[in-house]
């Protein structure tokens, strides 16, 4: 088996490849050769050289499904060929599928005004399991008939492996400059409201919600410990365009005081490369050092502003800019599994198919995913459902979760002048949740 084709098995197997159990799974539609494994997954012809990259690779909407679970290559067909169990069900290319984006390569013409692949284009969301993990679905389908063929695995009990309450830093002041206060006396807001703002201390500024999420983030990770749950922040340190805005210095006096917090209350941070990074991927290294020298320390994760990692192949540069974790895997549109899972996976380019040391932890919930008129439009308690429901899935096969959180959307400001005022509320409603897991 080649290495990739070896690495999505093992990924199915989790915790259990210990055992070394894929030697006795074989990927073969050589009968000649199931004698010599105890479980052969027929593949479907989506690898095949005249099919792989070619329209013929798409799977066929409606989905066939196995155990209830969408399939997307294959049929659910299982059979016994003497002592050989033998799967039909491709579930190593409906996997490899999900993981890599390969769906996103084959529809370069569908890209949104920002350049990405929307949530609502995508075949988990078209055919109605954005909401599962299903490939983690597949990995205990696996499991489980590898026990029923008598081999020693043990049923996990269900639980979040990990936590991960992370936050991009777009707008960390609102108002601390006098550029800030023209732009307040221009909006009408008024140059005294707008001149007491600045002058205020920097903890009353509006978009400075940081004590209040270290202090909500802090009350999970001491009951979880820092093992299963951690804070990150994703600062930014780059990009002009009019996305980028607004523009801010951490080597000012109020960067560093939002850097000393941070340290502090022990976050981890991140950088959040520019949307003009998302889009000329060459500059993320240039991002990454700048954050190096104000943050005083090697930076390892990345997200993109936007979730604007426009093109699979793209996390290339990411790689060679040093980054060795992402978090960016998310629809901004639809929350749930982009890449079928919930675990993190090892990046793989669907493009010249190569194996990388970058590791993609998914991101399961964005806040403005669940409000925005344009994205799932839901309410309050639409939204908390929903998160719920996500989180609940993610126990159930023992993955991570990846909440994206910003610190403008928690901002009182923001509740008293946006549409929606309940993402502080919703935060909370979630960190509760989370505190009894
Ligand atoms: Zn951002």
């Amino acid at each position: 088996m080649n290495p990739i084709l070896s690495y999505i098995l093992d990924f199915l197997l989790g915790d259990t490849k210990t055992l070394e159990l894929d030697c006795h799974i074989g990927y073969t539609s050589d009968p000649e050769m199931f004698h010599r494994y105890n479980l052969v997954i027929i593949p479907s012809t989506f690898f095949d050289e005249h099919v792989y990259g070619t329209p013929l690779s798409m799977p066929e909407l409606p989905l066939k499904e196995i155990n209830g679970i969408p399939l997307l290559f294959g049929t659910p067909e299982v059979i016994w060929h003497g002592n050989t169990f033998v799967v039909h069900a491709d579930i190593i290319a409906s996997a490899y599928f999900l993981l890599t984006r390969y769906e996103e390569i084959g529809r370069r013409d569908i890209r949104d005004e920002h350049g990405r692949f929307s949530g609502k284009e995508s075949l988990p969301y078209r055919a109605g399991f954005i909401h599962r993990p299903v490939v983690d679905e597949y990995g205990q389908l696996l499991q489980a008939w590898l026990r029923e063929l008598g081999f020693p695995i043990p049923e996990p009990k269900p639980g979040i492996r990990k936590i991960w309450l992370t936050h991009d830093v777009d707008a960390p002041f609102y108002c601390r400059s006098l550029r800030n206060v023209i732009r307040e006396t221009v909006k009408g807001s008024g140059f005294k409201r707008a001149f007491q703002m600045l002058k205020q201390p920097l903890e009353n500024d509006p978009y400075y919600t940081f004590p209040w999420l270290a202090e909500k983030d802090k009350s999970v990770i001491d009951v979880l410990g820092k093992e299963h749950c951690e804070a990150v922040y994703f600062l930014k340190t780059g990009g002009k365009s009019v996305q980028d805005k607004p523009y801010y210095a951490l080597s000012s006096f109020d960067g560093h005081s939002l850097l000393a917090l941070l340290k502090s209350s022990k976050a981890v941070i991140g950088l959040h490369s520019s949307y003009d990074a998302g889009k000329n991927p060459s500059r993320i290294e240039f991002e990454r050092q700048a954050l190096e020298k104000a943050a005083g320390q090697k930076i390892r994760y990345n997200r993109h502003h936007y979730l604007a990692c426009r093109e699979p192949e793209d996390f290339h540069l990411l790689e060679k800019a040093g980054i060795e974790e992402d978090f960016t895997m998310g629809y901004p549109d639809v929350a749930g599994f982009r890449l079928g899972t919930s675990r993190p996976v090892r990046w793989i380019n669907p493009v010249d198919r190569r194996l990388s040391s970058l590791t993609l932890h998914p991101l399961t919930i964005m806040d403005v995913s669940l409000s925005e008129e344009k994205y799932m439009n839901l309410a309050y308690d639409a939204a908390l459902a929903y998160c719920r429901d996500l989180i609940f899935r993610i126990e159930q096969v023992n993955g991570e979760l990846v909440l994206l959180w910003h610190n403008d959307s928690v901002s009182p400001l923001q509740a008293r002048e946006e549409a929606v005022d309940w993402h502080r509320h919703l935060y909370a409603a979630l960190i509760d949740v989370l505190k009894e897991k």
